[in-house]
């Protein structure tokens, strides 16, 4: 099969309550991205009620309020068994902060108010006064150093299952004790990093396409892409004070 005729799934879940400080541009940077490297993309957006779609090859999801984490809590039980389905086989997912905190067990919120999570990722969160807030970067062993924005109440803490995804060099990441930021599972990454967090880290944008080109297809041929703005960002973005 020639380069042009293969296609890319995304599944934003999501997109009208769990999308803040710009997480949409996460699946802009993924669309436009899989397009370069020579895949027709298509992109759905997938919000309560709707019918969770068949053939999906990425999954996406952003940050939302506690009242948003509140509003997609029973939807996203409902959805729950196809996503843990697609986790264990391997589609790649990025969650940042409220769908990270909702793809593990628990966030117990300020008032001591518990939205369940689905357990995919093994981790818990619990509300603390002080939010963690400001520029963060970190160094992951599979991505070199990324570069984002946290702002959360949510504490999170990582059990066996789950691996970070890096070391916090500034700034706070899952919680204000242990130094990680974020979680793995298989192909899913968790991060409280917005930014949004692939505009300025496009490796993890090619990292997710090629997991889910070399499932789809058995291979991933990548293509010569010119970072210049993407490397400008970051230059900017590392001068930033917390
Ligand atoms: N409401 C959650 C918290 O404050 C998530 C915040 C977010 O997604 N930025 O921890």
């Amino acid at each position: 099969m020639s380069e042009s005729t293969k296609s890319l799934t995304i599944l934003h879940l999501y997109p009208r309550d769990m999308n803040i400080y710009g997480d949409w541009g996460n699946v802009l940077v993924l669309k436009r991205r899989a397009q370069w490297h020579g895949y027709k993309v298509k992109i759905i957006d997938y919000n309560p009620g709707d019918t969770f779609p068949r053939d999906v090859d990425i999954v996406v999801g952003g940050g939302g309020q506690d009242s948003g984490q509140d509003k997609i809590q029973a939807d996203l039980h409902t959805i729950g068994p196809q996503l843990k389905a697609l986790a264990d086989n391997g589609t790649p997912m990025l969650v940042i902060c409220g769908l990270y905190q909702l793809f593990g067990t628990f966030f117990q919120t300020h008032d001591g108010h518990i939205i369940n999570g689905i357990g995919i990722l093994d981790i818990e969160t619990v509300a603390k006064s002080k939010r963690l807030i400001g520029n963060i970067t970190i160094q992951s062993d599979t991505f070199g150093e990324i570069i984002g924005y946290e702002n959360h109440s949510g504490q999170t803490f990582l059990h066996e299952g789950a691996l970070p995804l890096g070391t916090v060099e500034r700034g706070a990441g899952n919680n204000d004790q242990d130094n990680s930021e974020g979680a793995c599972w298989k192909n899913i990454i968790g991060s409280y990093m917005h930014g949004s967090l692939l505009p300025k880290n496009p490796a993890i944008a090619d990292w997710l396409i090629k997991q889910a080109a070399t499932k789809k297809y058995g291979s991933f041929k990548p293509q010569t892409i010119d970072d210049r703005f993407a490397d400008l960002a970051r230059e900017h973005a590392r001068k930033r004070p917390r």
